[in-house]
């Protein structure tokens, strides 16, 4: 009979060899030269959370079934549940089974990436009286112990002097003087400019892999199970495997980072992934490793590849950007998920979920969005998280659907973006001022609103920009608050500029499109 009592669970978005609860196990185990015990669990219950997109669905379950066979290859021995085995009473009920069933005395987790999940698995160790060992997630840069003793020293907390910090710590883009290459921290400035008007020209693809057996037999049981949530598995060909996802990493460096930092903001019509890396979701499974992908990109500068802007600009996203969100997250959960700063109530109209809207940007972004499970940061930020910030939505409803229809969405890096960055929900904890902008930016960041039946620069009236208007109205009720904050003063100003005949007609127009935002 085994005397095997430790198991170490391995969830969706831990894919990772290195990932330290397989690494414990190895230790624990008893005779140490076995592999031992591992867990991993497709769930019905994870996967109806939230109304998720079916490539999201389909992504987690490819990259977690080869992932098995990579586990089984290095020697473990693994319970695999598949969907067909999993009931519908979620992720950890199904668990409880089966540490009761194998007897289980010691389970080992790497701290998951949702505040959710780490709750429930405690309670059901606590009520099974199983010694519950979670570990720091070893494929961060910075150990949340860490990031909350840097927090604790600031009055505000920002990303880009956490930045600093995290370049100097692993030495990144220094120069032996322990300097930032090129004199400066941030090229930010040089990576915000829109298309050219004749358009973005040729983009080189970016990496995508066919569908394999198991993908195409995960694609049935989706289609067959969830057959009535959003979007379609027709464009799926995200990297499922470290292999296709380092790949994917070497072709975007030599074919799009040289162009990326430019053009991070810009937005075109029928243009889904522009020079965007597409990385986000082999990340967050955990098939790359941030460090790696970081060392490569510095690689790719020092050999005069790419531009030093184009570097730091990528680089700037995982070892600030993203390093960061995950800090904030665990320091501010659970509260960050109840944050509701402008008390806004309004439900998600129904078209997110259809991208049936006369809104060219929104359409697009949506569209985009549900048939590849993907937009970028800016169509996410200032196209979609925009209006819903400006239409009042309830910060809860929007940040489902962020969670539901993007193939890269865990709730660590979601939430944060949705609630801090996109909505102020709370009340700019880490962000200096609300990221609101009329249709005007839209219009320079994008070809959008030459097909729109809606005019940009229009403030009232039927074929106004709901986006322009709701700018508008959004300032006049904050107006107090935007006027006193210096980062916003000029948008108070400009507003104090329009006639109060005119403001009057704003504050109409805006109230006739918050009451109809199901017709817009
Ligand atoms: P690129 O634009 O090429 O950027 C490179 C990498 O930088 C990304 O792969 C990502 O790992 C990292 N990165 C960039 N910005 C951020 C950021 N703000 N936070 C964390 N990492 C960042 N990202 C997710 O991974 N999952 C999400 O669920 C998610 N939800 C978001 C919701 C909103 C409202 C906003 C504004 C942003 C969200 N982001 C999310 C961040 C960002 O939009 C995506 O990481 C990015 O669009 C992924 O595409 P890419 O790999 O082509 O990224
Ligand atoms: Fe979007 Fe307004 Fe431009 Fe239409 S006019 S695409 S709604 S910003």
């Amino acid at each position: 009979m085994s005397s095997t009592t430790h198991m170490a669970l391995v969830l969706g978005d831990q894919l990772d060899l290195e990932n330290p609860a397989l690494q414990a196990l190895r230790v624990f185990e008893t005779p140490p030269s076995s592999a031992g015990l591992v867990i991993m669990l497709e769930s019905l219950g994870e996967a109806q959370v939230v109304w998720n997109h079916k490539a999201r669905i389909a992504l987690f379950l490819s990259a977690m079934r080869h992932f098995h066979l990579t586990l089984q290859q290095a020697g473990y021995a693994v319970l695999y549940q598949t969907l067909a085995q999993s009931t519908h009473h979620g992720l950890a009920h199904d668990l409880s089974q089966y540490i009761q069933a194998h007897k289980i005395s010691h389970l080992h987790l790497t701290c998951p990436g949702d505040y959710r999940i780490l709750l429930e698995v405690q309670a059901i160790c606590k009520q099974l009286a199983v010694t519950l060992i979670v570990y720091e997630d070893s494929h961060f840069l910075c150990a949340q112990p860490d990031f909350t003793r840097w927090a604790a020293k600031k009055n505000t907390l920002r990303m880009e002097f956490f930045y600093r910090e995290m370049r100097k710590r692993y030495r990144v883009l220094l120069d032996e003087k322990g300097q930032p290459e090129g004199g400066q921290w941030n090229y930010d400035a040089e990576n915000r400019q829109g298309f050219p008007k004749a358009g973005p020209g040729l983009i080189p693809e970016p990496q995508w892999f066919s569908p394999d057996m198991i993908t195409q037999k995960v694609f049935d049981e989706v289609n067959a199970r969830f057959a009535n949530h959003p979007g379609d598995l027709t464009a799926f060909r995200w990297p499922v495997t470290r292999n296709q996802a380092l790949e994917a990493l070497a072709i975007f460096i030599k074919h799009r980072l040289p162009q990326f930092g430019l053009y991070q903001d810009a937005m075109w019509t029928d243009i889904p992934f522009a020079w965007h890396a597409l990385l986000s979701s082999s990340l967050n499974l955990h098939l790359l490793h941030p460090l790696e992908v970081i060392q490569q990109v510095e690689q790719a500068w020092k050999k005069g590849d790419v531009s030093l802007a184009s570097a730091e600009g990528f680089i700037r996203q995982i070892l600030g950007w993203r390093e960061f969100i995950r800090g904030v997250y665990w320091l501010d959960m659970p509260k960050m998920a109840k944050a509701n700063y402008y008390n806004h109530q309004r439900a998600l109209p129904v078209w997110f979920w259809t991208a049936k809207t006369k809104m060219v940007c929104m359409q697009q972004t949506i569209g985009q969005t549900l048939r590849y499970g993907y937009a970028h940061h800016i169509q996410r930020l200032m196209v979609t998280g925009n209006f819903a910030l400006l239409a009042e939505l309830l910060p809860q409803q929007v940040a489902s659907w962020y969670l539901a229809v993007y193939v890269d969405a865990v709730e660590w890096v979601e939430l944060p973006n949705v609630a801090g960055m996109a909505l102020f929900a709370n009340g700019g904890r880490f962000t200096s001022k609300p990221y609101i902008a009329s249709g005007a930016y839209i219009k320079r960041m994008s070809n959008y609103c030459q097909g729109c039946s809606y005019n940009p620069t229009q403030r009232s009236g039927k074929t106004a920009c709901p986006i322009t208007v709701l700018y508008w109205y959004f300032l006049h009720r904050h107006e107090l608050a935007m006027a006193a904050n210096p980062r916003t003063a000029l948008m108070a100003k400009n507003l104090s500029r329009i006639p109060a005949d005119e403001r009057f007609s704003i504050m109409e127009t805006a109230q006739g499109l918050l009451e109809n935002l199901d017709h817009l």
